[in-house]
């Protein structure tokens, strides 16, 4: 069976179970995003609604998933009422919540209830935890190779490290292209840049925001959030791994993360991404306040290709960055 997700989750269960996670976010924006956005509209979905709810709603309808699980805490508020539309529309919907206050025995308890539901014992989840993280193993020095090596794109990096979410639903394949990409990058030239730059927040939904940076000579060695997804802390337990997930919880802890990362990757400057109508804007503000190097903040709106005003807001923040 097809199991769709609203974001992260302990995706173990679902592999261990013998079915296939899939990301509603990836296929969504793959996908014939406009539209999607459009038909949920049509629907009766809000304008001031952020366009991947609207999406992974249409998603949903458009496959053949018939159960999703929506993380209904540590995500998004929007998630309830998509459940809601989703049920109503005939649709499984299993809720899973990560505890606001980072707690050990509330996650254990949503891993146990969730293990119950997909009938999986904890060892096999287990084996298939030690399973993913040798991919994830692969991805740390992916990701190495992006910021010590500067041999592959920010959107390269970006790539490979959001699919990493369901591992594009065959961990197999994934991993064998995966060491096929990493032996080509290995004998690349590095990428000559000006700056290096990291990205924070939610994935963007502008399609040619890495390429227009790298057109300016700025390369991505940063991508905050989708690191996370790929579980880079590699801990042994499946309950620790999930609690390190930064995505979830504060701003607070998603800052430590970055403050970190920027003085390991010798970053320039971030940018901090958001959403439009998405709650997360709010978290700017401590963002800019908490971090001491230069910080744009850009909003995407629909899916498609960034807009004239953004792109004048990047080159004037990179004229200030030069001068
Ligand atoms: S971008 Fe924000 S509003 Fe949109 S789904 Fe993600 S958390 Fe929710």
């Amino acid at each position: 069976m097809k199991i769709g997700f609203t974001t992260s989750f302990p995706v173990e269960i679902i592999f261990a179970a013998g079915h296939i996670p899939v990301d509603l976010n990836n296929i969504f924006i793959t996908g014939n995003a406009k539209k999607f956005v459009e038909d949920a509209e049509f629907k009766g979905y809000p304008r001031n609604i952020c366009s991947w709810i609207k999406g992974m709603y249409s998603v949903v309808l458009a496959s053949e998933i018939d159960t999703i699980i929506g993380v209904v805490e540590g995500d998004c508020s929007n998630t309830h009422s998509l459940m809601a539309t989703l049920q109503d529309q005939g649709i499984t919907v299993i809720p899973f919540s990560f505890s606001y206050y980072r707690n050990q025995s509330e996650l254990e308890r949503e891993i146990k209830k969730l293990e119950k539901y997909f009938n999986v014992e904890h060892h096999q989840v287990l084996q298939m935890k030690n399973r993913l993280d040798q991919i994830r193993k692969k991805l740390v020095y992916l990701d190495e190779l992006t910021y010590k090596d500067n041999k592959v794109t920010g959107l390269e990096n970006h790539l490979w490290l959001v699919n990493s979410s369901d591992f594009n639903g065959n961990p197999d394949d994934y991993e064998k292209r995966l060491d096929d990409f990493i032996a080509e990058v290995e004998i690349r030239h590095p990428i000559k840049s000006d700056f290096r730059f990291g990205f924070l927040g939610v994935p963007p939904i502008i399609s040619n925001l890495y390429d227009f940076l790298l057109e300016h000579n700025v390369n991505v060695v940063f991508n905050e959030i989708q690191r996370q997804f790929s579980m880079p802390y590699l801990e042994k337990n499946l309950t620790d791994q999930y609690l390190r997930y930064t995505y979830p919880y504060s701003v607070f802890d998603r800052l430590e993360d970055i403050q970190i990362e920027i003085k390991k990757r010798k970053l320039n400057a971030v940018i901090s991404y958001s959403q439009s109508f998405c709650h997360r804007q709010i978290d700017n503000i401590l963002i800019k306040k908490y971090i001491d190097i230069p910080v744009l903040t850009i909003e995407g709106d629909q899916p498609g290709e960034l807009d004239a005003r953004t792109k004048l807001r990047i080159e004037s923040f990179l004229d200030m960055l030069k001068y």
